[in-house]
């Protein structure tokens, strides 16, 4: 299970190795070393006192079951607590409608576009016939952009940088794609004011009536996700999120905790700016980076 804790709570885990029983004191260190990993990771704080309260509750109190010593249990607990947080492995794209609408949400720049071109490339190669619709009238380049991207790929894209009406775009772009097996939106990420963003958004959601709609968090932002995660999903209803970024230092604790506020599942990380730099959600792996 816990192939790779990250160097912190290896280390960790080492200590009690050497414990002959795991009491109060002992735990408490625990949890302290789980607590500095993962403010160091930008983890929401109050986020890291509520876990660390749970897993001490639970080392003092639960029984370890038979044949495994209190060490390891711990260790269960650690791992258990933890992958409640960031959600277990999620069904990738569950396609179970035609066309099966994904609308994408996210700030600019936190790499929306970017991750339509990669999810794309996705389910081109588990065989799947996507179509994207551009809807981002506030950046004139978004609909070239995407152009680009998948110039090579062979997807049909609408939009027209001419129409300043999203949801005319969208009421088109989803009319003109209901023979294809799934349809990406793409929506704006800014506007003159946030509020009208958010508003576009529900409108826009209204009009699309999405299956899925999947927000984007750039993993590098730290605390701020929380907030940006808040907003989106009171505008649309946030089924999934993918974290961009993840392959420089940050560690997504910022993305965490946003995760954790709006209980949505991270489905997919980006590793780069290339476009198989995409990789579906492992648990473990992202747990081990967080403490590491
Ligand atoms: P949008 O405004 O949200 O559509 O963002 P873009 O898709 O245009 O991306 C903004 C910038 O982030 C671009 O320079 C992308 O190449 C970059 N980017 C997107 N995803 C990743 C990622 O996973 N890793 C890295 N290093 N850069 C990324």
């Amino acid at each position: 299970m816990l192939g790779n804790l990250g160097k912190n709570l290896t280390k960790t885990m080492k200590k009690l190795a050497g414990m002959p029983i795991i009491d109060e004191e002992v735990v408490k260190e625990v949890v302290k070393d789980i607590q500095r990993a993962l403010i160091q990771s930008d983890v929401n704080i109050k986020l890291v006192f509520k876990l660390s309260k749970t897993i001490e509750e639970r080392a003092l109190k639960e029984e370890p079951p038979k044949g495994i010593t209190p060490r390891e249990y711990i260790i269960t607990i650690v791992y258990e607590e933890l992958v409640n947080l960031v959600g277990s492995k999620a069904e990738e794209v569950e396609v179970n409608a035609k066309p099966y609408k994904i609308m994408f949400v996210g700030l600019q720049g936190s790499g929306k576009t970017t991750t339509i071109g990669k999810l794309t490339r996705y389910l081109q190669k588990k065989g799947f016939r996507p179509a994207i619709v551009s809807t981002d009238t506030w950046r004139p380049a978004a609909y070239e952009q995407l152009r680009q991207l998948t110039e090579s790929m062979d997807v049909p894209l609408y939009g027209d940088p001419e129409n300043k009406d999203a949801l005319d775009l969208a009421k088109k772009g989803i009319e003109q794609f209901k023979k294809n097996d799934i349809v990406i939106v793409d929506t704006a990420g800014r506007h003159k004011e946030e509020q009208d963003l958010l508003t576009e958004m529900e409108q826009l959601s209204s009009i699309v009536n999405p299956n899925e709609v999947m927000l984007v968090i750039d993993g590098t932002i730290g605390q701020q996700a929380r907030e940006q995660a808040l907003a989106f999903n009171q505008a649309t209803d946030v089924g999934s999120i993918v974290i961009t970024k993840l392959d420089g230092s940050a560690k997504g604790g910022g993305a965490l905790s946003a995760v954790s506020e709006i209980g949505a599942p991270i489905k997919f990380i980006g590793t780069g700016e290339r476009i198989d730099d995409f990789e579906a959600f492992d648990p473990e792996r992202f747990i081990s980076r967080l403490l590491g």
